[in-house]
């Protein structure tokens, strides 16, 4: 049975201090030793928070992502963050292809399979979003979308890489709106994205591979998602900011977790 996974996306938010005083909190509302039994716990953090957050969490069962990295691993690429410096920082998963590094900064399926590569080579495991627009999911196009954004990174990779990947499909107008997925819009696209890898694999890492939801999560529908077959967590935004609604939204993924307490 595979714990159900609950990937915290900070985005461009929280200070030394806030992130502080987050896990502090998180800390005292919610049993995490109990909680990561059958939870894993992902905290995908702006850089500048990551060693300072890698020594707060040293204690903690969770995890530390970043958002985002560069496809080289060295050189002369002002402004850019490798793999193996997020590695250092105590990283093991990292967010790639968000919608908003693809909407403002022009990401393409290449850039993100070169990411992906770069993550892998650094023993980090990517966590790869997919997603339609509102204009493609209302034009019929939200299966096509997500066979292209699939395809076009899986083709790259073997195997024993694709059993790395994390992937997260997150509908690009369910994000920050408040306007989630239905529970059947999403099954039906998880149940995609599993055909997908199994079409580039196999039918085994299909079935173990995690696929996380992601758009507007919140306490009060993250199980209602997660209780499903092919929902296997949430990648969350707002909702994981503060850490009173991140602890009630980690008992209600409790409820519903597939492994028994
Ligand atoms: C996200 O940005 O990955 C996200 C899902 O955001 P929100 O939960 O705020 O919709």
């Amino acid at each position: 049975m595979k714990k159900t996974m609950l990937a915290a996306n900070w985005k461009m938010n929280q200070s030394c201090e806030s992130m502080t005083n987050y896990f502090a909190e998180l800390k005292k509302l919610t049993d995490l030793e109990q909680a990561s039994k059958c939870l894993d716990l992902i905290f995908a953090v702006p850089f500048t928070l990551l060693p300072q957050s890698k020594n707060v969490c040293s204690d903690l069962p969770l995890s530390l992502a970043a958002q985002n990295v560069h496809w080289e691993a060295s050189g002369a690429y002002t402004g850019e963050i490798s793999a193996a410096m997020i590695a250092e920082c105590g990283v093991t998963h990292c967010i790639i292809g968000h919608s908003e590094r693809r909407q403002y900064f022009n990401e393409s399926n290449e850039q993100i399979s070169k990411k992906i590569a770069a993550c892998l080579s650094a023993g980090i495991k990517p966590i790869f979003c997919i997603g339609e627009t509102l204009a493609q999911r209302e034009a019929g196009a939200t299966e096509e979308t997500i066979t292209n954004q699939i395809n076009s990174v899986l083709a790259q990779f073997n195997h024993d890489q694709i059993t790395e990947m994390v992937f997260a499909y997150e509908p690009v107008w369910a994000i920050g709106t408040g306007l989630a997925a239905t529970v059947e819009q999403a099954v039906e696209v998880h149940a995609h994205i599993r055909k997908l890898i199994e079409s580039n694999a196999n039918a085994s890492i299909a079935e173990s591979a995690i696929i996380l939801y992601g758009g507007s999560v919140k306490a009060s529908n993250i199980a209602s998602l997660v209780r499903e077959k092919h929902i296997d967590g949430g990648l969350v935004g707002g909702a994981s900011l503060n850490a009173d609604s991140f602890s009630n939204m980690i008992a209600e993924a409790i409820k519903v977790s597939k492994i028994n307490l």
